[in-house]
């Protein structure tokens, strides 16, 4: 599935690349990972208070759908991560695509800088989906976005600290494990970033061996 992925990209642990000729575009590309999560944070809030204060939702039915929107958001995640970030690119044009937006993380898998999308986009894509779920599913929006929204920024900063920091020695370990399989041994398993749940039930889990 990711051939490109395995044959182009060898992880260097220290530098950058520049993706854009274009200075603006250039920076566009790069945020720190507090950004995103504080405005996606004080979005998921804002939301939910609002569909509550308003009596659109109740506040029980609120907290459910909060959890569905995060479980939700990971299997997504799973899903993206498998199936767009890794799939073979069929023209030039789009293994480019493919490149900035996943192969440049697995090239340069410690730019900090790189760990998510930048926030205008992240922004955007947060409004659309608002419009989005509340066709979908109507008042319901007001606790299953902030979950999904949440659930993004838990992605998020898993994704940061596996990679900024040493392993810790608690429960979490099994995060950095799991995803420096898929940094340095397996492309094509433990795509799950947040948790392994999709992993195992997809089968995509590490070989034993590999661990
Ligand atoms: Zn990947
Ligand atoms: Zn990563």
């Amino acid at each position: 599935m990711s051939q490109t992925l395995q044959k182009n990209t060898k992880p260097t642990n220290k530098g950058t690349k520049q993706l854009f000729s274009n200075p603006i575009l250039e920076k566009l590309s790069r945020t720190h990972i507090m950004v995103p999560i504080s405005i996606l944070t004080i979005a998921a809030i804002g939301v939910i208070y609002w569909g509550i204060s308003n009596g659109a939702i109740g506040v029980l039915l609120a907290v459910i759908l909060f959890f569905v929107g995060m479980i939700t958001f990971s299997l997504i995640e799973y899903l993206v991560h498998r199936y767009v970030f890794h799939m073979v690119p069929s023209t030039p044009a789009r293994e480019k695509i493919q490149y900035s937006v996943h192969g440049v993380h697995h090239e340069f898998p410690k730019d900090k800088d790189r760990l998510a999308m930048p926030p205008l986009m992240s922004s955007a894509i947060t409004v659309i989906l608002f419009f989005l779920f509340r066709l979908i599913m109507g008042n319901a929006v007001f606790g299953f976005l902030p979950g999904f929204l949440i659930g993004y920024c838990a992605y998020l900063g898993v994704h940061y600290i596996v990679h900024a920091y040493q392993p810790p020695k608690n429960i979490f370990k099994v995060l950095w494990i799991h995803h420096g399989i898929h940094h340095y041994k397996d492309h094509e398993r433990a795509f799950g970033v947040s948790s392994p749940l999709w992993d195992y039930i997809f089968g995509t889990m590490p070989k034993q061996t590999s661990r």
